[in-house]
């Protein structure tokens, strides 16, 4: 009986896509191509979302998470951030022989934090679905965009101790306009999946009330690095800092351009009693 439950589920399930796809076709938010709905390799759950696996390869996930909003072509072209990298702020570097290390910048002036990862380089498809997820108000792309940010902390965290997750605040001024904090919609889901990556992983908090930006600042954006850090030297305090003390917390962003404005809170965490600071992003530019 729920075999055959099942399966009539399956068979409305591919009715309602050839109907939806042939009245509302796909378009990729990159190149506005009209796309075909690209089949369904894993099973959908009662809700109709593809199960989430953190421990598929980024091959994998990327399709999985992105392919009803972005081409195959386009989907192809997202360039993940891969070794060798900067050891510290995870700055891709040209080359594709060699190992990890420090970059010119880390090690001119290492930063605060301990270590930054980045689901992929920020460019292409991968640029355009965060510009329409941030700036046009998307908000159904904070769920794909982030299990990917998820994928980027299962492969590159959970072997690292993590005691709180702390999204990068907005002023009240910006979240006024915007409505909605990017950061913190990325981790919105990921109370629910922690419980898939197992190997004993307590649920970790998210403090989205931590850090509170106590002064406006002009957007970072066209500005240089020099400029960057003065712009947002001192726009943040701490909210309850017990929370913190002796604890390690990963920063999440959306964007890491110089890392001038993680690098800012986690002076601020480590200013009121945190041990360790890393920091977690969904992409990265590549050459600040
Ligand atoms: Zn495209
Ligand atoms: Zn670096």
């Amino acid at each position: 009986m729920k075999r055959l439950a099942g399966r009539y589920h399956r068979v409305w399930d591919r009715i309602a896509r050839c109907f939806c796809d042939a009245v509302y076709p796909l378009k990729c938010l990159n190149c506005d191509l009209l796309f075909k709905r690209p089949p369904v390799t894993r099973t959908p759950d009662r809700s109709g979302q593809i199960v989430h696996d953190p421990k598929a390869p980024y091959t994998e996930t990327m399709p999985a998470q992105l392919s009803s909003w972005i081409c195959p072509r386009c989907l192809n072209a997202i360039q993940p951030i891969v070794s060798p990298k900067c050891s510290c702020c995870g700055l891709p570097f040209a080359g594709r022989q060699g190992e990890d290390h420090l970059c010119g910048n880390c090690h001119e002036t290492p930063p605060v934090y301990g270590r930054a990862c980045a689901s992929g380089v920020y460019a292409g498809a991968l640029r355009a679905a965060i510009h329409v997820y941030k700036y046009h108000g998307n908000f159904c792309l904070s769920k794909p965009l982030g299990r990917l940010l998820f994928w980027t902390y299962t492969h590159q965290y959970t072997h690292r101790h993590i005691d709180c997750i702390v999204p990068v605040p907005l002023h009240r001024k910006r979240l006024r306009t915007r409505g909605f904090n990017q950061s913190d919609l990325l981790v919105a889901e990921w109370p629910g999946l922690f419980s898939g990556v197992g190997d004993g992983l307590a649920e970790i908090p998210i403090y989205n009330d931590l850090i509170v930006r106590h002064r406006h600042t002009m957007p970072q954006q066209g500005l240089n690095r020099k400029e960057r850090q003065r712009n947002i030297r001192d726009a943040f305090r701490i909210h309850a800092a017990r929370r913190i003390e002796k604890k390690h917390v990963l920063l999440v962003d959306d964007v890491y351009t110089t890392g001038a404005t993680l690098n800012e809170c986690a002076r601020v965490l480590f200013g009121n009693g945190a041990l360790d600071v890393d920091v977690i992003t969904l992409a990265r530019v590549a050459a600040p």
